[in-house]
């Protein structure tokens, strides 16, 4: 007869998921940063030239990248 005790070995779940965000202090949200390439025209030599930055998005600047 087995006896199962419950909470004998408990399986500690380990916390892959680390909570690295950083949340913003004006919505709350965790801000997410993303690439984000502007193209930008240069009428000169008639090329396009991609412009790429780091920015960071939450609820306060979201509608002004994604629209
Ligand atoms: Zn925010």
């Amino acid at each position: 007869m087995v006896k199962r005790s419950k909470g004998g070995f408990a399986e500690k779940v380990a916390k892959s998921s680390v909570d690295l965000k950083i949340h913003c202090p004006v919505c709350g949200e965790a801000i997410e940063v993303v690439k984000y390439i502007s193209t930008i025209n240069s009428p000169e030599n008639n090329a396009m030239r991609f412009k790429e930055k780091m920015i960071k998005v939450c609820k306060c600047n979201r509608s002004e990248f994604y629209k």
